[in-house]
């Protein structure tokens, strides 16, 4: 028998056209990120209005699920409002030390409120917002960090009589008591460290005896690659468990390239299907043919195509298509000329400088 509870679910959007997803129960795990800019421009009618759904489009188009937004402040909440009725993407509203801001965006079209119990005060804060949240069948995700351990706990930790691990692990429990005692059931949990270890450590005690979804991630991962490598040994270790039902890649980087990597981690755990593969090569003293600079220009439009194909980017004609074979298309260089490939088989020779033009010719055959 599994050592790990099977979670139940909680049902986020579905309401006012937001886009309905179960996360928990067995269902396809979720990506989500963060939005990363000051959203309070964000007026209706207003162009950074038209340029934040443009890129919350472009991240739904990349395979996110869920995109959370800080919300600091009164005016970072009229503006989520805003974003939030304009949108069909479940959205999440980030609160931290002040409930009245939770209970601010229940009036726009928010699907999620996320809320660090450890920083937003009386019991009766975090009551009132499950009942917001309750009335308006919105979820609720409790995200606890290392860095807001309760005081009592912290102490304990800090005269080693309990482990950082554990302390997150008692902190989610007590908040669960709390949401279980007011009988809010559509809520899942966060244990978040920057540490893989105690990432993992606090995840699988947590599924060891709760059924309530998990969303995991590393927080402060780091820049991008150290962030990459942090995130793919924590969240590949536990999905290969069964353990995660919603992720968030927290990079010192894009949404973009967060999403990306998410992704990246589900489908090479199997937990995501379909999409492009894109294979390329590291490049020798082979190269004909720029590919760090092709695939620069092609990854994020690869990623957001709706189609099941392995696409690649080779760097030389002498073993680009040999390497490349299995690919269904596949672009290789050499010198003033490259080729275009379709499962090892040349079917274009041209000039390097129409090497985008063509591509996007064959790869619209597909
Ligand atoms: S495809 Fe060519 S350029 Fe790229 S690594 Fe292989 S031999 Fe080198």
């Amino acid at each position: 028998m599994c050592e790990f509870k099977n979670t139940r679910s909680v049902k986020i959007g579905g309401r006012n056209g937001i886009k309905e997803i179960t996360i928990g129960g067995g269902n396809p795990v979720t990506i989500q990120t963060m939005w990363k800019e000051d959203i309070r421009n964000v007026k209706e009618g207003s162009e950074e209005l038209k340029k934040t759904l443009l890129q919350i489009n472009e991240l739904k188009g990349l395979g996110c699920d869920i995109i959370r937004f800080a919300v600091p402040d009164m005016e970072s909440a009229d503006a989520l409002n805003i974003i939030s009725r304009n949108t069909d993407l479940p959205l999440v509203a980030d609160i931290h030390f002040d409930y009245r801001l939770a209970l601010e965006c229940l009036k726009g079209n928010v699907a999620v409120i996320r809320i660090n119990p450890g920083n937003i005060g009386k019991r009766e804060n975090v009551e009132a917002v499950v009942k917001g949240c309750q009335k308006k069948g919105l979820a609720i995700r409790i995200g606890i960090n290392t860095g807001s351990i309760p005081a009592d706990l912290e102490k304990l930790v800090e005269e080693k009589k309990l482990s950082r691990t554990d302390a997150l692990v008692q902190t989610a429990l007590k908040e669960t008591e709390i949401f279980e005692e007011l009988g809010f059931k559509n809520y899942v949990v966060s244990m978040k460290a920057s540490s893989v270890e105690e990432t993992i450590k606090a995840n699988e005690a947590f599924a060891r005896i709760s059924d309530v979804p998990l969303h995991i991630g590393v927080t402060e991962a780091g820049p991008l690659i150290t962030g990459v490598v942090k995130s793919t040994l924590a969240l590949s270790h536990l999905l290969k468990e069964g353990i995660g039902d919603t992720v968030r890649v927290s990079l010192s980087s894009s949404p973009d390239n967060e999403v990306i990597t998410a992704r990246e981690i589900l489908h090479e755990c199997g937990l995501r299907k379909g999409g492009v593969t894109l294979v390329s090569c590291p490049r020798c003293g082979r190269i004909g043919f720029d590919v760090h600079s092709f695939v620069d220009r092609w990854q994020k439009k690869l990623m957001a195509m709706n189609k099941n194909i392995t696409v690649a980017v080779m760097g030389c004609v002498v073993n680009g298509p040999g390497e490349g074979k299995h690919a269904d298309i596949g672009i290789a260089g050499g010198g003033n000329k490259a080729i275009i490939f379709k499962k090892g088989k040349i079917v274009r020779t041209i000039d390097a400088k129409d090497a985008d033009k063509v591509f996007k010719e064959e790869l619209e055959t597909l």
